[in-house]
């Protein structure tokens, strides 16, 4: 029986699979990690492909199961664990980034992507099935409405494409959304700009709670007008017209103001962290 706690909607349509791993492209010199492995739909074509992956399950009766298999436990390295408090890390071989898929829960597919954006340095590229409206937004371009924080916190890590859509049906239990892949290849960490991730993240919570508000009023709490200006963003935008390169300017800017200032920030935007921005 699927968890409801756990996010679990269990893929078992063959021709969905098929694009997915094809999407995913395994191969035997890869190191890869799959995140909620659940009954293996996905573990067990990647597994013929490449010969062995590590896989994180949170379910301690799955992973079990998957420890118990006949054919896939000696392809397996099995980490029966959070995949939100994991550490990839110790993962990484010498010279070798990871891969890293899944069909995420979707109850905590935001936590999730932002606890792995913490590892884009040690990760070549990751193949994530979520709600079609997750994806929508990681890859929403500035100036569209559905462009927040997801879309500014992603493509600052991330190359972000959506590679397959998916219908409720493709899953048992079927979920009550449209589904979609996505592929994240995280940029060099020589090519991304040079700048705080956590700083960043608070310049987005405080614009993008203001969604209807001008950057001059988002960001009245630690910016002037004239101090937007003087760095070539126009503080009459709305927050949703800035592309990340601007953020990124706001936060690098940010950083070189006394510590009182962000300590402020800091103060409220805990008290106002959520996911829908
Ligand atoms: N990969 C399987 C499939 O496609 O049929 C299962 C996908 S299901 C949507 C999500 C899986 O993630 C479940 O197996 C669930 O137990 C597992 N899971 C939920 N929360 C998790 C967490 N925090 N860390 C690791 N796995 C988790």
């Amino acid at each position: 029986r699927a968890r409801k706690r756990f996010g679990q909607n269990f893929l078992h349509d063959p021709h969905v699979i098929g694009r997915i791993v094809k999407a995913i492209a395994p191969k035997p010199t890869d190191c890869l990690v799959e995140i909620g492995p659940g009954l293996g739909a996905l573990t067990e074509p990647v597994a013929a492909a490449a010969g062995k992956l590590t896989v994180v399950e949170l379910d301690r009766d799955l992973a079990e199961r998957l420890q118990q298999h006949p054919q896939l436990a000696s392809k397996l390295q099995i980490f029966q664990a959070d995949a939100m408090k994991f550490d990839f890390e110790q993962l990484v071989q010498p010279g070798q980034k990871l891969k890293v898929f899944g069909n995420l829960p979707y109850n905590i597919s935001t936590p999730l992507l932002f606890h792995l954006f913490e590892f884009a340095d040690s990760i070549e590229n990751m193949h994530f099935m979520l709600q079609k409206e997750v994806v929508d937004r990681m890859t929403a371009p500035h100036g569209s409405k559905t462009y927040g924080r997801l879309s500014v916190m992603t493509q600052f890590y991330c190359q972000a494409m959506p590679v397959v859509q998916v219908g409720p049906g493709a899953f048992k239990p079927a979920p009550k959304v449209d589904s979609a892949v996505v592929r994240l290849i995280p940029f060099n960490k020589a090519m991304r700009a040079d700048v705080d991730p956590a700083i960043l993240n608070r310049v987005c919570l405080e614009a993008f709670n203001q969604r209807r508000k001008t950057l001059r009023n988002c960001f009245s709490n630690f910016a002037t007008a004239e101090q937007i200006s003087a760095l070539g963003i126009d503080p009459t935008l709305r927050p949703e017209q800035l592309p990340v390169s601007d953020f990124v300017k706001i936060a690098q800017w940010l950083a070189t103001q006394d510590v009182a200032t962000i300590a402020n920030l800091q103060d409220n935007l805990l008290l106002e962290d959520n996911d829908e921005s």
